[in-house]
């Protein structure tokens, strides 16, 4: 079986609107892909598209080796699927709603029992199993919901904004915990994110913008496109600025809202020149190593949202 997801040329349009550009990206077993963009980049049109609900109007998907065109309900045994609207019963138990589940996959008795303590050992959870889902925090819910996704044994899990409403340390528990997963039993992971920080934790991340792949790579390889440091330029006049800037440093600055956003080497000195030349222009500055919003920047002109 081969032991990756395939997307080739796919595009998609509702109506007249297009929402995804020919989009091509491989992911492989046993990594945590993300798929970063900013709102209506196309995230939920591809994530749909995988998950086998909706067709996409032109284009190819493999998934292990499967056409999707053609093989949607052997790809969907294939899927575990955790979509954005929570998918647990906030009456039930922890272990009713995961049992509930496993019998629409055909599990029952012993080894579904075996198989439900698994997987919630694997999160972290075992000790709730007998608690109604409504008192678990979001956090806790999130890992319940992976592990009925993950009941079936899925080879290939999806995930769409996983994250999303849960604080700073549930999200990071949570990407531990599907690092850890896609490691030890080689599941490909792909998840959808408009959060920076969810991005950087992943193997390899896709960056859309308007429905275009505008980045494909690990988040080490993207930032280090952009050489040197960044410097942010904070001025009330930036549209003016910005070529009395140029003029005077040789740099190429981006107007975005009120900053200027500089890529230059050893930013450190650079501002303190370029505050030293304008110190009446210059509300703000300040310098930093790149990160995957200033790839953002880069790539489209625009901040990240
Ligand atoms: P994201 O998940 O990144 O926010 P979406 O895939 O939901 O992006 O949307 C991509 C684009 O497609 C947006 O411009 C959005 O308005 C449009 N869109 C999404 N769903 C529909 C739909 N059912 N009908 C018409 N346009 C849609």
């Amino acid at each position: 079986m081969t032991d990756t997801l395939e997307v080739e040329n796919l595009s998609h349009t509702y109506g007249s609107r297009r929402a995804l550009d020919s989009v091509s990206l491989t992911v492989a077993s046993g990594e945590v892909f993300g798929l970063l963009g900013p709102n209506g980049s196309g995230k939920t049109t591809l994530f749909k598209i995988l998950s086998t609900l909706l067709r996409p109007t032109s284009g190819r998907v493999l998934i292990l080796g499967h056409e999707l065109a053609t093989a949607a309900k052997a790809i969907r045994e294939l899927l575990g699927v955790v979509f954005q609207h929570p998918g647990l019963d906030a009456k039930l138990t922890v272990r009713e709603n995961l049992q509930h589940q496993g019998h629409l996959y055909g599990l029952a008795g012993k080894p579904l029992r075996h198989r439900i303590a698994e997987l919630l050992e694997r999160f972290g959870v075992s000790d709730r199993i007998n608690e109604r889902v409504e008192v678990l925090s979001g956090g806790l819910q999130r890992r319940v919901e992976i592990a009925k996704a993950m009941l079936h044994s899925p080879r290939v899990l999806l995930l769409d904004e996983p994250s999303s409403g849960l604080d700073v340390s549930a999200r990071r528990q949570l990407r531990d915990a599907l690092k850890t997963l896609a490691e030890t039993e080689n599941i490909l992971v792909l998840l959808t994110t408009h959060l920076l920080d969810e991005a950087e934790a992943c193997n390899r991340i896709g960056i859309l913008d308007v429905g275009s792949l505008v980045a494909l790579g690990t988040p080490e390889e993207l930032k280090a496109q952009i050489g040197g440091d960044v410097v942010y330029i904070e001025s009330t006049n930036g549209e003016a600025l910005s070529p009395a800037i140029v003029q005077q440093f040789g740099v190429s600055p981006v107007l975005t809202d009120s900053h200027l956003r500089i890529e230059c080497e050893r930013g450190h000195e650079f501002v303190k020149d370029v505050v030293t030349a304008f110190p009446d222009e210059i509300q703000a500055a300040r310098f930093g190593k790149p990160t995957l919003e200033d790839v953002f920047i880069k790539l489209t002109g625009n901040r990240f949202e």
